[in-house]
């Protein structure tokens, strides 16, 4: 079963073709890493996925329903529907800042899922418990480190129960030494067979935790195979253009 369909897919901004004819699937419990240069269309790839932009031309289904198909977007409902089943994590974090960290993971779950206030809460505690953040449900974010505020934004994404996870370079944004304890929640999503899709910059944990991975350049697939096969032995150029600039 395919999480994730995306077939054809185009984006423009006017002139400017930032995605060209991207075919590709998320399959049930994989976790596919997206690397590539910056500037390649991978953030708009996300972004088109959840909706945050608009396709130009193509399809993308979501647990096979599609949200676009063949350039023609699903009626609301149906669009509301399928864009539940996903959660993003974005680079900079993108908490509400006048909100404290319990507040930021039990509000959409109120307001979007419509669960009652204690059942939110419950959710909200037991995940910010198992991201290592028991004792900060009344802290706001600016009083976080960037490591713990990018946990508290898994813990909101979770809360709402998506079938699959997609991070935009999840620690782009964090110093080294708190880019492991992100890397390390993540991993331990993956041990849990949480479908995830994860734009990183990060080639060892690439090569040890995506069981795919995709490279993208110039806005179309040059690349994709198992993780480990693709990052020790790229067959394409670019891919190896690529990869050379961090070993
Ligand atoms: P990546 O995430 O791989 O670094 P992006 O998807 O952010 O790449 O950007 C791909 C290209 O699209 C870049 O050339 C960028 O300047 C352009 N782009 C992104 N968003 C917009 C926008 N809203 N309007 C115009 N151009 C954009
Ligand atoms: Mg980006």
């Amino acid at each position: 079963m395919d999480v994730v369909t995306v077939e054809h897919l185009s984006k423009s901004y006017g002139d400017l073709r930032v995605l060209s004819d991207l075919s590709f699937s998320v399959h049930q419990g994989e976790v596919l890493a997206i690397i590539g240069p910056s500037g390649s269309g991978k953030s708009t790839l996300l972004r088109a996925i959840t909706h945050l932009e608009t396709a130009t031309s193509g399809t993308i289904a979501i647990a096979g329903t599609p949200i676009v198909k063949d350039g023609v977007y699903a009626d609301a409902a149906t669009l509301r529907g399928a864009l539940l089943k996903l959660g993003l994590v974005f680079q900079d974090f993108n908490l509400f800042p006048h909100f404290s960290v319990l507040r930021n993971v039990t509000e959409a779950q109120v307001r979007v899922l419509g669960r009652k206030k204690a059942e939110a809460r419950d959710r909200a505690l037991s995940l910010l418990d198992k991201m290592g953040l028991a004792g900060k449900a009344d802290a706001y974010p600016c009083e976080l480190s960037g490591g713990q505020k990018q946990r508290v934004s898994i813990a909101r994404a979770l809360a709402l129960d998506p079938q699959v996870l997609l991070f935009d370079e999840p620690t782009s944004a964090l110093d080294p030494e708190l880019t492991g304890e992100i890397l390390k929640v993540i991993r331990a999503l993956a041990a849990e067979k949480m479908t995830m899709v994860v734009v990183t910059h990060e080639m060892h944990f690439a090569r040890d935790v995506a069981d795919r991975a995709m490279l993208i350049d110039g806005g179309v697939v040059v690349e994709e195979g198992p993780a480990r096969e693709l990052i020790d032995n790229p067959r394409n150029e670019r891919t190896r253009a690529f990869l050379r600039r961090f070993s």
